[in-house]
């Protein structure tokens, strides 16, 4: 069992009425982006624990982490009351394999995130490895509505800094947003829509593609990839679709 250790919250943004970031000051031994955490809190005398992806890079301080208040969730909702000062646990050590190091090269490398399953792709962006191995990084925000597109401006940031190589695309489905596209991310694979917004066609032969968040839309997009002749990327048998589901 991994170490708990106590962290400060320094900052709770809210964003939305469901959305919010906490910014934790903590001693965590060091991570590879795309990677997560435990966090948690002694909620009615039980410590709370659930798996958190970092949103921050890393060696960034404070560490940045992005919530979604889930209906009746119970962490989730505790953590929304946090204040700048408060305690709150985390694993000292981070876990899992949402990472580069896993994902074998390619030409372009695309990032199908919903929700909050957009965090650790930042994590990965604000990083070196994308730009240094891939040619092209297209970057794909599904969400609800408009309000849930959060952390443009890092977006924006990148994007100045990667003209030539930063694409980022967001689908809306449930209202049309001017600047964006309407739908689900499966849909607009199917029948084609993104890749003609892109330019870019998606290829097992020049295409790794990463899938984080909501688990319909990561099966949903594995099944028509894999009708494209798409494998799940396992250690033992590469591929060049690597999945994290939330849930
Ligand atoms: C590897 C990993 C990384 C994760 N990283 C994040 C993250 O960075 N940010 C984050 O908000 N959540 C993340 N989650 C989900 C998180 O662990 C919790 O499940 C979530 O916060 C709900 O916990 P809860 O105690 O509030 O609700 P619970 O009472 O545990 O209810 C869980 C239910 O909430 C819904 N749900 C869970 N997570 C989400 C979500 N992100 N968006 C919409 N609905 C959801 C599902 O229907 C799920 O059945 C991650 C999960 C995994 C496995």
């Amino acid at each position: 069992m991994a170490e708990w250790i106590q962290g400060t919250v320094t900052d709770n943004i809210h964003w939305t009425e469901n959305l919010y970031s906490l910014k934790i000051d903590a001693d965590i031994d060091s991570f590879v982006a795309g990677q997560f955490t435990s966090l948690a809190l002694e909620i009615d005398g039980e410590r709370i624990a659930r798996p958190y992806s970092f949103l921050s890079a890393p060696g960034q301080n404070p560490l940045e982490f992005f919530f979604y208040t889930a209906t009746g969730g119970v962490l989730s909702n505790a953590m929304l009351e946090l204040q700048a000062g408060d305690p709150i646990w985390l694993k000292k050590k981070a876990n899992g394999f949402f990472t580069l190091s896993e994902v074998p090269d390619s030409r372009d490398l695309w990032m199908f995130g919903t929700g909050t399953g957009i965090a650790p792709f930042f994590s990965i962006l604000k990083t070196a490895e994308p730009w240094e191995r891939f040619e092209r990084v297209i970057l794909v925000h599904g969400v609800r509505a408009n309000a849930d597109l959060r952390y443009q401006e890092l977006i924006e940031n990148i994007q100045r800094d990667r003209p030539e190589q930063l694409l980022f695309k967001a689908f809306v489905t449930r209202e049309e947003v001017p600047g964006t596209y309407h739908g689900r991310i499966p849909a607009a694979i199917a029948d084609g829509k993104l890749e003609e917004v892109c330019g870019l066609e998606l290829s097992p032969e020049n295409s790794q593609i990463m899938l984080c968040g909501n688990p319909d839309m990561v099966k949903d997009t594995v099944e028509i990839l894999k009708e494209r002749g798409f494998k799940k990327n396992r250690r033992r048998t590469p591929g060049q679709v690597t999945v994290e589901n939330y849930w």
